[in-house]
C-alpha cells in the first residue's frame, strides 16, 4: 500500500493493530467493534499538511467521515482544523478541545440555531450554499453585532466520475450556487454588511480515484479568483474540499497520493497568494479503521455457503448503500496452503440488502472465528443505526501497544430506556 500505511499487520499470523493484538481487544471488548490506530491517522494527517508545504494553508479534517472525540481530539492536537457540517459536529468538534478558528462550517441546509451557536463559540468560516442561507446568515450576524467570514460554494458543473451518491459537484447537485452565477452571488453578498467575503469554497465529490476532476474544477477556481477580483472582492481564502479517494481493493488500482494532489494545488492555484484550506475526511480515516467481528454460522445453502457475522448493515452499510467493496480478512491466518473458499458473507438483520460481499474467495473460517473488515474507518461508525434493535457498536483507539475504550457499547436497558409509554397507554 506505499506511503498509504495502515499499521494493521500480521504477526506470525495474528493480525494486529500498531502493537496490539485484535483478538486481545475481542476478548476484552467483545465483538462487533471498531478499532482505529493513532499512526494512521496521523501519518495520513501529515501527507497532506506535507504536500502543502510552501502554501498558506490549513487541513480541515471532514470530521462526519469519523467524528469520535479521540479521533477529533488525535488530529487536532497535530494541527488539524475541522470541516463540519451541524451543530452537533460543531459541538462535538469543540468538546473535543477544537478551537472555534479552525473550524469551517459546511452544508446546504445550516439553520439559524446552528449559525448562532457557531457565530457565538467562533467560527473561521461559513461555506456559504445559497442567497436564501445567505439572508439568514446575514440576518443573525447583524442581530448578534457581529460579521460573519464567509466563503461561497461554487459549484462548478464537473462530473468527479464516482459513485452518484457520493457526487456533488454537477449542476443536478444540491450542493453550492452555479458558477455562472458566481459575480452577481457576490455582489449580493458584499452588500450585506453582516458578511465579509474571504474566499471561494468548491467540494466536487468523494472518493475520486483520478485528479482530472479537481484539475478541472480548480482551474475554474483559479479564473474566478482574478474575475473577482476584478470586481472589487478580497479574494484571501481558497477551501478546496475533500475527496481524494482510498485503494479499497488489494489489487485496486492505486488512487493518487496527497503528495500528487498537492503538487496538482500548487500548480493550478500556487500563484493566487491565497491561504488553501482542504476538507479531506476518507483518506484520513478510511485506512485507519477495521470494523471486527465474528462468524456466527457457515450455513450451506443451494448453491452457495453463507457466511453469517454478529456485524451487519446496521454496523457498516458501505456495501448496501455505495455498492462498496471491503476486504475481509481472518484475524487468524490459516496455515500456508489452506485453500480458499467462497461465502457470501451477511449479517443476521432481517434484509436482503444485509450482504457485505456476494460470492467472495477467502480464506476458509468456521464459528467462533475472528474476521476483519478493512478500510473500515470513513463513513463506518458514523453512519451506523440500531436497526434490528442492535445497540451501537463500541469505538477502541489503538496507540502503539496501548488501546481504550473511546466509545462502550451501550446496554439493551439504556437502548430500550430511551422509549417512553405514554401515561394513557
Ligand atoms: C464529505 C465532505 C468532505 C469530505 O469528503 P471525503 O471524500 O471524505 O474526503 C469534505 N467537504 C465537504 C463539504 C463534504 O461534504
Amino acid at each position: 500500500m506505499g506511503v498509504l500505511l495502515d499499521h494493521f499487520l500480521y504477526r506470525d499470523g495474528a493480525l494486529f493493530a500498531e502493537d496490539v493484538p485484535i483478538a486481545e481487544i475481542a476478548r476484552q471488548v467483545g465483538t462487533p467493534f471498531y478499532v482505529y490506530s493513532t499512526a494512521t491517522l496521523l501519518r495520513h494527517y501529515q501527507l497532506f499538511d506535507e504536500a502543502l508545504e510552501g502554501l498558506d494553508h490549513l487541513v480541515c479534517y471532514a470530521m462526519k467521515a469519523a467524528s469520535n472525540q479521540a479521533i477529533l481530539a488525535t488530529l487536532a492536537q497535530a494541527g488539524a482544523g475541522m470541516d463540519v457540517v451541524s451543530g452537533g459536529e460543531y459541538q462535538r468538534a469543540r468538546a473535543a478541545g477544537v478551537p472555534g478558528e479552525r473550524i469551517v462550517f459546511s452544508g446546504v441546509g445550516k439553520t439559524a440555531a446552528e449559525i448562532r451557536m457557531a457565530l457565538e463559540g467562533g467560527i473561521r468560516q461559513f461555506n456559504v450554499e445559497s442567497e436564501p442561507e445567505m439572508e439568514v446568515l446575514n440576518a443573525t450576524a447583524l442581530a448578534m453585532g457581529v460579521r460573519a467570514p464567509v466563503t461561497i460554494r461554487l459549484n462548478p458543473d464537473v462530473d468527479a466520475k464516482t459513485h452518484a451518491k457520493i457526487a456533488t459537484g454537477k449542476s443536478e447537485n444540491k450542493f453550492g450556487i452555479p458558477i455562472s452565477r458566481a459575480r452577481e452571488v457576490y455582489a449580493l453578498a458584499a452588500s450585506m454588511e453582516g458578511l465579509e467575503v474571504i474566499g471561494i469554497d468548491v467540494h466536487i465529490g468523494s472518493q475520486l480515484t483520478d485528479l482530472t476532476p479537481f484539475e478541472v474544477a480548480y482551474s475554474k477556481v483559479a479564473e474566478l479568483t482574478e474575475v473577482l477580483r476584478g470586481d472589487g472582492h478580497e479574494i484571501r481564502r481558497l477551501d478546496l474540499g475533500g475527496g481524494l479517494g482510498i485503494p479499497y481493493a488489494r489489487d485496486n488500482q492505486a488512487p493518487p497520493l496527497p503528495s500528487d494532489y498537492g503538487a496538482l494545488v500548487k500548480r493550478t492555484l500556487g500563484h493566487l497568494g491565497c491561504e488553501i484550506e482542504i476538507e479531506p475526511g476518507r483518506l484520513i480515516a478510511g485506512n485507519a479503521g477495521l470494523l471486527v467481528s465474528e462468524v456466527i454460522y457457515v450455513k450451506s445453502g443451494e448453491d452457495r455457503d453463507f457466511l453469517i457475522l454478529d456485524a451487519a448493515m446496521n454496523d457498516l452499510i458501505r456495501p448496501a448503500m455505495y455498492e462498496a467493496y471491503h476486504d475481509i480478512v481472518p484475524v487468524i491466518e490459516p496455515a500456508p496452503g489452506t485453500p480458499p473458499a467462497t461465502y457470501d458473507v451477511v449479517g443476521p438483520v432481517c434484509e436482503s440488502g444485509d450482504t457485505f460481499a456476494k460470492g467472495r474467495e477467502m480464506p476458509p473460517v468456521a464459528p467462533g472465528d475472528l474476521v476483519a473488515f478493512r478500510s473500515a474507518g470513513a463513513y463506518g461508525a458514523v453512519m451506523s443505526s440500531e436497526y434490528n434493535s442492535r445497540p451501537l457498536i463500541p469505538e477502541v483507539l489503538v496507540k502503539e501497544d496501548q488501546f481504550a475504550v473511546i466509545r462502550r457499547r451501550p446496554t439493551f436497558d439504556e437502548m430500550i430506556k430511551r422509549d417512553t409509554i405514554p401515561q394513557w397507554l
